[in-house]
C-alpha cells in the first residue's frame, strides 16, 4: 500500500484520545448499567420545533440543490447581524463565511492563516481539536497554560513569553470549553496588546457566547485596531440547539472570506440547501436560544449548589459554557485515576482535567447536559464517593 501523507498521518498522534473514561462508560450503559453520563458535550434535548419545521419544510420544498459557497445570502445576512450582537463590531454580509459547524471555522481559519512552518500558540486547557487543527495546516504550536488558581485566565506575559519571529496565530475561547471561564476585560485588552504589536491574527472561539449566565461577553474584535486581525469562529450548534446539522460561521475581514470561499470550493462546496433554509429561520427567530442559555443557567446553578460544601473540592471557572471545573487535587491528584475510580464505585462519568491538557491536571470536568435532576443525583454519588476517599484517607493516615 502506498504511504499517506504526513498531513493526515500527523493529524492525531497515536496513543490516548482521553476519552477512555467516556467510551467506558458508554459501553457500561449500553450493558445496562446506571451510569450517569456527565462526560459528553452534547445537548440531552433535540432541536426547536420551528428548526425543524423549516427543514421538513425545505426538503419538501424542493431545496435540493448546490448553493452559493460562501453561503445562502439571507443566512449571510442573519449571521451579519448575529455576530453585530455577538462581537459588538457593526458586520456585514461580505465579512461571514458559512462553514461546516464551528469546526469548519476552527479549520478554516488554521488553514487561511498558518503556512508549514509556521507557529500558532493556544491556551491550555483547549478545546480537544485545537492540536490537530493546527497541526493539518502543517504548523507547531506552543500550549500556555491558563492557572487554575486564576479562574483559568490566562496570564499575559506568559502568553507574551511564547511569541516566536515565526508566530502568526493566538487561539483563544471564551467563554471556555472546558472551564468554562469567561475572560475579563482587561485580560482582552492584553491580549489584544500582543496581537497588535507582533502583527498577529487572533482566533478568537467564541461558540458558547449566549450560555454564560451574569457574565458579561467581550469579544475581542471590539477592541482598538482588532477587527482587521480577529478571525471569530461562531456555530448554530450549542446557541440553537443544533449540534448535529453541522451550521457555523467565520466572521472576519471581507478579504479573509473571499479566499476562503476557495476552501469551500475544494471542500465541502458549501452547505447541503435545505439546512442552510432551516438555518435561515433558526437564526430569523432565534429558535431556542434564550430558553438554551436560561436552562443551562439553571443547571449550572443546581449543580454548584448542591456542591458548595463540598469538602476538598474547589470549584474552577464554571462562569459559563455547558461544563463545570471542579478541582479535585485534595482528594486525589491523579484526576484520570479519580474519574475511573468515580465511574467504577458511583457510576458516574465525567472527564479527566488531562484530557484537555496538562494544565487542567487534578481537575474533573462535569458536562451540564443533564436535567438538574440527573445533576443532583450526581452531586450526592460525588458526595458519598468523596466522604469515602477523605474518610479512608484519614484512617490510613491516623
Ligand atoms: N469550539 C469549541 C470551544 C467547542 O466546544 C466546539 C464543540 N464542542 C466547537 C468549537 C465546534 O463546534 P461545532 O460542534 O459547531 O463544530
Amino acid at each position: 500500500m502506498p504511504t499517506h501523507s504526513k498531513r493526515i498521518t500527523g493529524i492525531t498522534p497515536s496513543g490516548k484520545d482521553g476519552w477512555e473514561v467516556h467510551f467506558a462508560a458508554m459501553r457500561k450503559k449500553l450493558a445496562g448499567e446506571p451510569i450517569l453520563m456527565l462526560s459528553v458535550g452534547d445537548h440531552d434535548f433535540d432541536t426547536p420545533e420551528g428548526t425543524v419545521e423549516a427543514c421538513v419544510g425545505a426538503v419538501r420544498g424542493g431545496y435540493h440543490h448546490y448553493i452559493q459557497l460562501p453561503g445562502l445570502p439571507r443566512l449571510r445576512e442573519g449571521l451579519a447581524r448575529l455576530s453585530t450582537e455577538c462581537t459588538g463590531v457593526d458586520t456585514t454580509p461580505d465579512e461571514i463565511i458559512v462553514t461546516q459547524g464551528g469546526q469548519g471555522a476552527l479549520f478554516a481559519v488554521c488553514q487561511g492563516v498558518l503556512d508549514p512552518g509556521d507557529h500558532a500558540i493556544m491556551i491550555s486547557p483547549y478545546y480537544a481539536t485545537y492540536p490537530g487543527t493546527v497541526r493539518a495546516a502543517g504548523a507547531s504550536f506552543t500550549e500556555v497554560d491558563a492557572q487554575a488558581e486564576n479562574g483559568f485566565e490566562p496570564d499575559i506575559a506568559a502568553i507574551e513569553a511564547a511569541v516566536r519571529p515565526n508566530s502568526r496565530l493566538l487561539m483563544i475561547n471564551s467563554p471556555n470549553n472546558p472551564t468554562g471561564a469567561v475572560y475579563s476585560r482587561r485580560t482582552l485588552e492584553g491580549i489584544a496588546d500582543i496581537c497588535r504589536r507582533h502583527d498577529l491574527w487572533l482566533l478568537s472561539d467564541e461558540v458558547y457566547w449566549t450560555i454564560r449566565a451574569d457574565a458579561e461577553h467581550v469579544s475581542p474584535r471590539a477592541l482598538a485596531g482588532m477587527k482587521e486581525r480577529t478571525l471569530v469562529v461562531n456555530s448554530l450548534s450549542k446557541s440553537h440547539g443544533m449540534t448535529g446539522w453541522r451550521v457555523g460561521w467565520l466572521t472576519g475581514p471581507a478579504e479573509t472570506v473571499r479566499y476562503l470561499t476557495s476552501l469551500n470550493l475544494v471542500s465541502s462546496y458549501g452547505l447541503a440547501d435545505f439546512v442552510s433554509r432551516a438555518a435561515i429561520e433558526a437564526v430569523e427567530h432565534g429558535h431556542g436560544v434564550r430558553e438554551i442559555a436560561e436552562r443551562y443557567g439553571r443547571r449550572r446553578t443546581a449543580f454548584l449548589e448542591s456542591i458548595t460544601d463540598l469538602h476538598g473540592v474547589k470549584i474552577r471557572g464554571s462562569e459559563g459554557g455547558m461544563y463545570v471545573m471542579l478541582d479535585i487535587s485534595a482528594i486525589d491528584p491523579d484526576c484520570e485515576a479519580f474519574a475511573w475510580r468515580l465511574l467504577e464505585d458511583e457510576q458516574v462519568a465525567v472527564m479527566p482535567g488531562t484530557s484537555f491538557g496538562p494544565s487542567a491536571a487534578g481537575h474533573i470536568r462535569v458536562s451540564m447536559c443533564q436535567t438538574e435532576e440527573t445533576l443532583r443525583e450526581a452531586a450526592q454519588r460525588l458526595r458519598r464517593f468523596v466522604a469515602r476517599a477523605t474518610g479512608a484517607r484519614s484512617t490510613a493516615v491516623a
